[in-house]
């Protein structure tokens, strides 16, 4: 018999319990991680959900994985394929056990219900989140509207905390041989490498992989002053430390949610807690929130009307002029340039602020006019910290179609880009082009390229912002 771990979001040989189950087994181990091939096809937007940030970013994921997992002599084979065929191929001979995480998106729950149906023996371990199904499903019923409720609820409750990261090596031996029909696909890591040098100048924001992210970790943490002021620095546009920038390795599980919560409160202990370090544990709250909240309601958090009960809610088709704002959103030639310079950092580097990504949804939904899950599509698409469950939670929620209990969220934009980037630095990092000039100016500039239609640096923008309408 063999043991194959299916890796998914769970690329790191530290706190996985995969290991740990495969070891239990004491079979030869094989790793396998098969890149979805629907994830190459374009969804209804048109965007697949492999972008170039992404793609590097991965492939680096990978990368540090495979070496890890060499130097305790378990190969690891990439493959793109069908994930549910790709196993139920390789466990025909019956000489094959397959150990994997839970299924956290629809898709995942779909293959794995697959794997049972054709007799495929499947062990299944938590890797992702903070709290297990039986600590979150036993205690919640009916899963709570809203986030706060979810909150107090979790810390209120003094038996759910999170267990303290496995930290025992596991003592694993690698299969001698790979079996044929691996060996017949095609390699992930060479998909994600092209995928990647497609578009010239794109740079992953932080460097994937298990051993960056625990450096990356030990360094964002040793900043204690960045710690301690995380909740007025959060909403940051440009800067450095203004968050943990944590999301990538969390959401390729390079690191696991709950090393990153135990050395929050080691921190703690060593420099005592504060709002700060607090805050860093409400957000991953947020985090782990979306993730039980996407296992409880499935596939109804990709409707249009999300988890919205009322059915009559419906996208009409798209006007010639959402045509146009989309192919220039896309290109991120909106003419905005706040909103420009945020399209142009997330395209380049696969990584904007939160508050950043909630202004370009509001802006999406509210002023462009369009159906909500194009922008969690291209978010998706863009993303190298791409979650399911966080990035369509986030956007339903900000559509009004989620958890939000004010019923969605609209920003006033302008205001917000001139409150979290009044220096202009976020816009001059990403359109050199308008380096030098203050946020009043470029405002002014802006504005009259709104009223003439032209000007050398900023083209006509496609639609009028409260502030441009009234300047
Ligand atoms: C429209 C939209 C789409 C988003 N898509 C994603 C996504 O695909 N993947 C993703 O990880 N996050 C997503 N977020 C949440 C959030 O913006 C990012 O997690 C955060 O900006 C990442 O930077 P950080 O690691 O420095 O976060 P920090 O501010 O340092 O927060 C620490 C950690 O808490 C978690 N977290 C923080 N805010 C949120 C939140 N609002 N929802 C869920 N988890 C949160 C993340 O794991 C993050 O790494 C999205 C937010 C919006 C508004």
């Amino acid at each position: 018999m063999t043991t194959i771990v299916w890796l998914r979001q769970d690329l790191r040989i530290a706190d996985n319990a995969l290991w740990q189950c495969a070891a239990e087994r004491g079979e030869p181990v094989l790793a396998l991680y098969v890149l979805p091939r629907h994830w190459l096809l374009p969804g209804a937007s048109g965007l697949d959900r492999l972008g170039a940030a992404k793609a590097g970013f991965l492939a680096q994921c990978l990368e540090d994985t495979r070496d890890k997992l060499g130097q305790i002599g378990v190969p690891l084979v990439d493959v793109v394929g069908a994930p549910d065929s790709v196993l139920v191929q390789l466990a025909g001979s019956g000489q094959t056990h397959i150990v994997t995480a839970e299924a956290q998106a629809p898709e995942e729950q779909a293959w794995l219900e697959r794997l049972q149906k054709q007799g495929v023996a499947v062990s299944t371990a938590a890797t992702q989140s903070l709290f297990t199904a039986a600590d979150i499903t036993s205690e919640t019923e009916t899963f709570p509207a809203t986030f706060s409720r979810f909150r107090r609820r979790v810390e209120k409750d003094a038996r759910l905390v999170p267990q303290r990261p496995m930290t025992a090596p596991v003592p694993l031996k690698g299969v001698d041989d790979i079996p044929l029909p691996l060996r017949q696909l095609p390699r992930a890591a060479d998909c994600l490498h092209q995928r990647h040098h497609n578009r010239t100048g794109s740079i992953p924001a932080y460097p994937g992989g298990e051993t960056a992210a625990l450096r990356h970790l030990h360094q964002y943490l040793a900043d204690v002053p960045a710690v301690r002021q995380y909740k007025e620095t959060r909403n940051q546009l440009a800067g450095t430390n203004f968050s943990s920038g944590l999301s990538g390795y969390l959401s390729a599980g390079a690191l696991s949610a709950r090393t990153a919560w135990h050395a929050l409160l080691d921190w703690e202990v060593e420099h005592g807690a504060c709002t700060g370090s607090y805050w860093l544990r409400f957000e991953l709250l947020w985090r782990e929130f979306f993730h039980w909240s996407l296992r409880h309601h499935g596939t109804a958090l990709f409707r249009y009307r999300g988890l919205d009960e009322d059915d009559t809610r419906q996208h009409d088709a798209l006007t010639s002029r959402q045509r146009t704002y989309w192919s220039r959103w896309c290109r991120a030639e909106t003419g905005l340039p706040w909103i420009d310079a945020s399209l142009v950092e997330l395209m380049e580097t696969g990584w904007i602020s939160n508050r950043g990504r909630q202004l370009l949804a509001s802006f999406l939904i509210y002023e462009m006019g369009l159906d909500w899950r194009w922008g969690a599509e291209f978010f998706q698409h863009y993303l190298l910290d791409d979650d399911v469950a966080s990035n369509w939670g986030n956007w339903a929620y900000i559509a009004g179609v989620g958890h939000d209990a004010r019923g969605g969220r609209q920003f006033a934009i302008l205001e917000q880009f001139f409150r979290h980037d009044p220096g202009a630095a976020h816009v001059h990092a990403w359109l050199p082009h308008l380096a030098g000039l203050s946020s009043e100016q470029i405002y002014r500039i802006h504005c009259r390229a709104t009223a003439t239609g032209t000007d050398a640096t900023m083209p006509s923008p496609m639609l009028l912002l409260d502030w441009a309408r009234t300047a």
